[in-house]
């Protein structure tokens, strides 16, 4: 059998060696959150991408117990939707921020090879199928138009609170200065 990049074998005995020198048992939620799940937990959850140059809690200086961060690749709101409205079941919600960055990996594909792939490699899917998955790609141009794309996306949605999703803000991250501004509906698109 071909090497392959993830060897279990290899990884379940690296785990032993955390588990053995290592991890120490993970204490109750409830007493993280002093006995009151809802009203100690984070108030605050960042939908941000997986790239390991914009974690939120380094870039926006965060304490660790500040935010939830759910991340994807390029942090796009589509598939987060339904972690917020659970999240916000179990932790009572206060706000939700969607945060984009330049030079995104997801910035150095395009649709219409994505489009080609999905063909080559998922023959079965029928035409309608594969544009269902395209048009949800995480695949985006570099500049914020599809992170305010991702707010008008949340503000629409009909199962998450009115409170969350009106109050929602939207971050674009220069990975170059390392800062971040805000961005509005209403603002010209830029990068
Ligand atoms: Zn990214």
């Amino acid at each position: 059998m071909a090497q392959t990049p993830f060897s279990v074998e290899d990884v379940l005995e690296r785990n032993r060696n955390y588990a053995t020198t290592a991890h120490k048992a993970f204490p109750p939620l409830a007493a993280i959150f002093g006995g009151d799940i809802k009203a100690n937990s984070p108030k605050v959850v960042i939908v941000s991408c997986m790239d390991p140059r914009a974690v939120p809690h380094d870039v926006l200086a965060l304490k660790p117990m500040e935010a939830f961060c759910l991340t994807n690749m390029s942090g796009r709101i589509k598939p987060a939707l339904n972690d917020i409205a659970s999240l916000d079941s179990v932790f009572n919600l206060e706000q939700v921020v969607i945060m984009h960055h330049s030079n995104c990996g997801s910035t150095h594909g395009t649709i219409d090879q994505f489009r080609h792939d999905l063909k080559a490699n998922c023959p079965e899917l029928s035409s309608l199928e594969l544009e269902d998955v395209v048009q949800h790609s995480a695949i985006r141009r570099d500049e914020d138009r599809e992170l305010k794309a991702d707010l008008q996306l949340l503000r629409e949605c009909k199962f998450i609170r009115k409170e969350l999703t009106e109050g929602a803000v939207a971050l674009w991250l220069d990975v170059n200065t390392g800062l971040a501004r805000e961005v509005n509906l209403a603002a010209e698109s830029k990068v």
